[in-house]
């Protein structure tokens, strides 16, 4: 019989979409993981559940003014959870020392503190956070580079990729490595005209064709903001610069990504598109473990279809290459005034069409410099949300 070392997990961001499909792994494997914290933006109810339900020792709330419900809660249902509470109390759960494997699941810049801790503490990272990575990939990098950290991408195309690469060190022209062919669905709007796209709405960008996601990545798919910010992610991931990372527009989601070698090969890495298979190769790894997926039928898909991004419809993948080539704080900035016009959107206060324009507008007139501090992210954050707020704000107003 084999016995295994049980890994302590914290997930930061456990009642999202990544959060709930990573405790779903971990539910299937008792004798391999145990819960050490679990983290919330402010549902009580759903927190002190999950909790509950998984045996968590720190129970962590962003919203502080949360936290007494919270411990009445747990008390209620007879856990035995501590609870920590706001950015702190998130940073805290990320760094415990106790614990062997952080899963980074906190959706947009809310997660670059308690994520950039989590690389820095020499222990396993699965990272799902991107906008951490892109917003400050150096301070990021160097924190993962100094303390030893394990990081694994969760992103299903950085996941493929990973799962694509040799296990020799060195970089990609030592690996042989042509290109990174990053796929995309291409989201609901993949065959909607310019026109088209001008009057869609929340609850069309929120229904994507094939992954199941949060409300922020669902839209940033449908506008292909996403697949611009796992450029940068890729780019931060494998050494890579912009020009070996190329977007095929793959609609079918089976292959997850490919990488391209130099005498010609490309390995593909194809599965069902369910977020638990990338969590379960990166929580197991070295090692495979169930991810309660379903086999991938290759009779029933028939045809992988594969073609080229439509820069011209969806900008968004151009802005964030400007971005990479920019450097510095331009990542951040993108990467902020995405977000403030995705809420935009999601509100109903910024049409579909205009998100890329915001974007565009502020990378414009927020200037960036070179990212040594995280004041340099903070600060370009800062400032770019200030211009973009503004900017929805005045769409707002012409909409009234
Ligand atoms: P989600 O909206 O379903 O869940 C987000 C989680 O973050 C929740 O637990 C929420 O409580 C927490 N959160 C939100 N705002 C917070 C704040 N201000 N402070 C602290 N916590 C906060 O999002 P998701 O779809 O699970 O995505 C999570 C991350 O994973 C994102 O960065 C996304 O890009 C990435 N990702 C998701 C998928 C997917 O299939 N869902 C795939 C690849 C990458
Ligand atoms: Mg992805």
């Amino acid at each position: 019989m084999r016995t295994f070392h049980s890994q302590s997990v914290t997930i930061l961001g456990a009642t999202g979409s990544i959060g709930r499909s990573t405790l779903d792994v971990i539910g299937r494997h008792p004798e391999r993981f145990r819960v050490m914290a679990l983290s919330a933006q402010s549902s009580v109810e759903e927190l002190a559940g999950l909790c509950h339900r998984y045996g968590a020792r720190y129970a962590a709330i962003a919203d502080a003014s949360k936290a007494g419900a919270l411990k009445r809660r747990l008390a209620d249902l007879g856990a035995a959870a501590e609870v920590l509470a706001g950015e702190e109390g998130l940073v805290q759960a990320a760094s415990l020392p106790q614990v062997d494997c952080v899963v980074a699941a906190i959706v947009g810049a809310a997660g670059l503190r308690p994520t950039l801790a989590a690389a820095g503490c020499g222990k396993k990272l699965l990272l799902a956070n991107k906008e951490a990575l892109v917003m400050a990939g150096p301070l990021f990098m160097e924190a993962v580079r100094r303390s030893g950290t394990l990081l694994l991408p969760v992103d299903s195309e950085h996941n493929a990729v990973f799962q694509c690469l040799p296990s020799s060190g060195g970089d990609l022209q030592q690996k042989g490595i042509r290109r990174i062919l990053l796929t995309a669905s291409g989201g609901p709007f993949r065959t909607r005209s310019r026109e088209q796209l001008g009057t869609v709405t929340p609850e069309e960008a929120c229904a994507h064709p094939t992954w199941i996601m949060g409300r922020k990545i669902s839209v940033d798919s449908a506008t292909m903001m996403n697949k611009g910010l796992e450029v940068i992610e890729a780019h931060w991931l494998f050494d890579a610069p912009a020009s070996a990372i190329e977007v095929v527009i793959h609609p079918q989601s089976v292959v997850h990504s490919m990488v391209e070698y130099i005498d010609g090969s490309v390995i593909a890495q194809l599965g069902n598109p369910d977020m638990r298979t990338p969590i379960a190769q990166a929580l197991g790894f070295p090692e495979r473990i169930d991810a309660g997926v379903a086999w991938l039928d290759l009779f029933r898909i028939g045809t992988l279809a594969f073609e080229a991004p439509d820069f011209g419809r969806f900008p968004a993948l151009k802005l964030a290459y400007a971005a990479l080539e920019l450097g510095g704080s331009a990542p951040a900035i993108l990467n902020a005034a995405n977000e403030v016009a995705v809420a935009g959107f999601l509100a109903r206060r910024l049409p579909f069409a205009e998100v890329t324009s915001v974007i565009r507008d502020t990378l414009d007139s927020i200037p960036c410099g070179p990212v040594t501090r995280l004041e340099d992210v903070t600060e370009a954050d800062r400032k770019a949300r200030e211009r973009a707020v503004e900017l929805v704000r005045r769409a707002a107003a012409a909409l009234a």
